[in-house]
């Protein structure tokens, strides 16, 4: 590709050899050298790019039409004509952007109505709309934990989460993974008062796919008289009754302080939430960094969220649909020898056996037309090589056999027939 640029072309020739380079410069640019040396030639799992877009889950890359089995378009809502419409409205409407954060004129009365709309889908009284996930965990969590309080996060919690941790200035320890007992543990010999401790913990893990262990964290978290927050991003809309996740699932919400989630995967465009029972979250307006400096989201991105809300509570049968099409691929795939690293559900990962394998797997896949998403360590845990795919609502059953027959195919290469 003529426009491509040095690293994803391989080439280096405007790029000083780190040789020649000291300090920041020579660290940040080694770490492009790795990038560039693993490339080879071919497609490269961090560099795709998608040329067309025909849908949820359908895609031209690199030239050929390719089947998507590695979004987080669950429910199928970032093409639902109803949540275009609204989108397409508030766009003539209101404009492209707010040009502004909440506190300044980036506060609109759909953002108002947007996180009413939010509360009441989780029946609390209030909700706090963010830019992203990313900066809701970042904003409840520093906004809740500092200096002089502490944060046990499950070990497999997600970027934002430790980030969030870091930056907040309370101590902050993980717990091992979905491990009721660790954290039992960690909180009997703890020094902090128990009032000063937050947990936090996932309701769907998206590297394996596995549900966390919400009930009996929370159990125990509460018996000691912490605080807990569950990061819903993933489990929105595919869990529980009403779609509110697994805390509704696992019939645990009211042992849960807060729940943080993200607009970007089940809802279909980007923005982050936190709801609460405590009228505390009143001054996370004013204690979140992450809501306070930064622009709020844009019109139509608040007109479609609300619409894809409105849908997740009221039609119930997009999610049989999603978990009906999800149990025939992880069914099918199982019987054919791959390894699953959870129970079948919307979000998995098939077990590679390493890397070069995982690699050369992932090309072969999508030069037949399946995309799906490469993990590699140091992102996985246990220093796993995983193919991580997702199933979408918006997915055909013939999109699925097509994608089995080919994993059919490939299987002597997974070396697990
Ligand atoms: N939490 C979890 C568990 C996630 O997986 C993600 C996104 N991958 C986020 C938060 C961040 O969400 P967003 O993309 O909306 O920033």
């Amino acid at each position: 590709m003529s426009d491509s640029t040095p690293l994803q072309s391989g080439r280096a020739d405007n790029v000083a050899p780190t040789s020649q380079l000291s300090g920041i410069l020579r660290r940040v640019s080694g770490f492009g050298d790795i990038l560039q040396r693993s490339m080879g030639g071919g497609d490269h799992p961090l560099f795709i790019q998608i040329e067309r877009i025909d849908g949820p889950v359908n895609a031209v890359i690199s030239g050929r039409p390719t089947t998507l089995f590695g979004t987080n378009s669950y429910l199928g809502l970032n093409f639902d004509p109803r949540c275009i419409a609204s989108a397409e409205e508030a766009l003539r409407t209101w404009g492209t952007g707010s040009t502004a954060s909440r506190l300044a004129s980036g506060n609109q009365i759909g953002h108002a109505n947007l996180e009413q709309a939010v509360a009441d889908f989780y029946q609390r009284p209030d909700a706090i709309v963010f830019s992203t996930g990313f900066m809701a965990n970042l904003g409840a969590i520093c906004g809740l934990a500092g200096e002089g309080d502490l944060i046990l996060y499950d070990a497999f919690c997600h970027a934002s989460i430790i980030d969030a941790c870091r930056t907040s200035g309370a101590t902050f320890k993980p717990f091992r993974h979905n491990d009721a007992a660790d954290l039992d543990r960690i909180l009997g010999e703890s020094t902090f008062p128990a009032s000063r401790t937050l947990v936090v913990l996932e309701g769907l893990y998206s590297v394996w796919g596995d549900v966390g262990f919400v009930k009996d964290i929370a159990t125990v978290a509460k018996r000691h008289g912490a605080l807990v927050l569950v990061d819903e991003a993933h489990g929105l809309g595919l869990y529980g009754a009403n779609g509110r996740g697994v805390t509704e699932a696992q019939g645990a919400e009211h042992l849960v302080d807060a729940i943080v989630g993200t607009f970007s995967k089940s809802v279909g465009v980007i923005g982050g939430y936190c709801v609460t029972v405590h009228p505390a979250l009143k001054s996370l307006r004013f204690l979140a960094r992450s809501y306070l400096y930064t622009a709020s989201l844009p019109p139509a991105v608040v007109a479609s969220a609300r619409t894809a809300i409105g849908i997740i509570q009221s039609e119930p049968e997009l999610r049989e649909d999603l978990w009906r099409k999800a149990e025939r691929f992880c069914r099918g795939a199982s019987a054919l020898g791959y390894s699953l690293r959870a129970d079948p559900g919307p979000v998995g990962a098939l077990h590679m056996k390493g890397l070069y394998q995982g690699f050369e797997f992932w090309r072969e896949l999508l030069s037949r037309g399946i995309y799906v998403n490469l993990l590699v360590p140091p992102a996985t845990p246990n220093g796993e090589v995983l193919l991580r795919f997702s199933v979408s609502a918006a997915h055909q059953d013939s999109d699925i056999d097509l994608f089995l027959s080919v994993l059919r195919d490939m299987a002597p290469k997974a070396a697990i027939a």
